[in-house]
């Protein structure tokens, strides 16, 4: 077992690794950036390292002095956290070089994961259902062209191969936007993602984002932990994540293909793969996230199991601690994602002071969070102020809990997104479960 981990990230999920570690009674090391000193992980990490200044690519993205200081403070495992240097192979792989445990899958696995298309492809080989789209990468607007008329013409989506984050996505309905499109797309994927290869897909109609969670061990085990439902979104981001989102027949189907899919990639890890459902009920890979997922909670609420836990002792060479008989899905858990962002003024970021706060508690209430009284957020990283998840018997129940947990949330200093959220929840089709991706976009905005 580990003696000291360092965990390689910030915020919110940074508090809730070290809670894992704290439990499993081993030491954590938290790094921060010059503009993170005043963070909650820093204070609760038995040990803090400053990696550089504000700017994240001179710390918390920054490999040699993040390795300084698990050399300097002897951990022996790296926790990357989501985001930051989370789904970098070459990070892990440098890890792996250094004699530290990379916390998450084998760095082959997530190279191959990394490239959507790939990913893709050794899906399909193993027969599990992608969404229809381009084989090889999308070179030119001809060769665009040809596969569009192949498959009945537009809508068609424009994605990075190598992309992540709902960024550099292009809708195209005709003919004309297609080379303007792919110009621009193979920059701006070049400048995010170090890669300008594009691919297509063919763009369905009001789909669902429905998720499978896994988890997998060194030893050949893997087990699907049920799904969660993330159509509410803006710009391809979620905002809002719920657990259960389909019948049993359906989630047997989805699990089945997200575990042959895990055993076909020699998964180690928990990882999640992510799923269109159309709404005639078929459903379509679209890609793996090899890492923890924000919206972990809920699936933790529904199954009762510890997702950072299981990922921590499965690094740590453990075997699964339970099967897929034992999984079952208890109750309903939904989890909003608390932004500090204006939703009356476009969702522009609002960092600031923290003048008051009080969060909401009470039965069946979590709030995953580093904000405290006094904090200032600052202005260089994402906007997630903190997560709040609920449980409860069954859906209408949980949005009501919800509803009574976000008018509880007080805070001061900084406008977030509970307003748009309490509209949200309120909002009959919500409330009916007739979401799909453009939902929020196409009502509530
Ligand atoms: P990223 O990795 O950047 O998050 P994804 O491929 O996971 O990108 O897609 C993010 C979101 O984009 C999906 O949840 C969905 O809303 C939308 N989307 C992606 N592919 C399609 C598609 N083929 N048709 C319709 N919507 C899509």
């Amino acid at each position: 077992m580990f003696k000291r981990v360092l965990v390689a990230n910030r915020g919110e999920i940074a508090v809730r690794i070290i809670y894992a570690l704290k439990e499993l009674g081993i030491e954590s090391v938290a790094i921060y950036s010059e503009a993170d000193r005043d963070s909650l992980h820093v204070a609760l990490a038995d040990y803090a390292v400053c990696v550089g200044p504000a700017d994240a690519r001179r710390s918390y993205l920054n490999i040699p002095q993040i390795l300084s200081a698990a050399q300097v403070t002897g951990v022996d495992a790296i926790h990357p956290g989501y985001g930051f240097l989370a789904e970098n192979p070459d990070f892990a792989r440098i890890v792996e070089e250094h004699g530290f445990v990379f916390i998450g899958p084998n760095p082959e696995t997530m190279e191959l994961a990394g490239d959507k298309l790939m990913a893709k492809r050794v899906m399909k080989e193993v027969g599990v259902p992608v969404v229809p789209g381009t084989e090889e990468a999308t070179e030119s607007p001809e060769q665009a062209l040809r596969w569009i008329e192949s498959v009945g013409g537009f809508p068609v989506i424009l994605k990075a191969r190598m992309g992540g984050g709902g960024r550099g996505m292009r809708i195209l309905r005709d003919p004309e936007e297609l080379a303007p499109a792919m110009s621009i797309a193979r920059m701006e994927a070049q400048s995010a993602f170090g890669d300008p290869g594009l691919y297509m897909e063919k763009y369905l109609e009001r789909p669902r984002h429905v998720e499978i969670q896994v988890a997998a061990d060194r030893h050949g085990h893997v087990v699907a932990l049920g799904e969660r439902e993330c159509s509410v979104q803006r710009r391809y981001q979620k905002l809002l994540e719920e657990s259960p989102a389909v019948d049993p027949d359906l989630r047997e189907r989805m699990q089945e293909a997200a575990v042959r899919g895990a055993r076909a990639l020699k998964y180690t890890s928990v990882g999640t793969f992510e799923f269109l459902v159309t709404p005639e009920g078929d459903f379509y890979f679209i890609e793996l996230n090899t890492r923890l997922q924000v919206e972990h909670p809920v699936t933790e609420f529904v199954t009762g199991i510890d997702l950072v836990r299981t990922q921590i002792l499965a690094a740590a060479g453990e075997p699964l601690p339970f099967r897929q008989e034992d999984i079952s899905l208890k109750g309903h858990a939904i989890e909003v994602r608390v932004n500090a962002e204006d939703p009356e003024n476009r969702f522009a970021p609002t960092p600031g002071r923290i003048e008051k706060l009080h969060l909401p508690g009470g039965p069946g209430v979590r709030v995953d969070s580093h904000i405290y009284q006094g904090y200032i957020v600052p202005p260089f990283y994402d906007s997630l102020l903190a997560k709040v998840i609920v449980h409860d018997e069954g859906r209408p129940q949980a949005i009501r809990r919800m509803i009574r947990a976000l008018e509880e949330f007080y805070i001061e200093g900084v406008k977030t997104t509970i307003p748009f959220h309490l509209k949200l929840l309120q909002h009959p089709a919500f409330q009916e479960g007739r979401v799909d991706v453009g939902f929020v976009e196409r009502e509530l905005l």
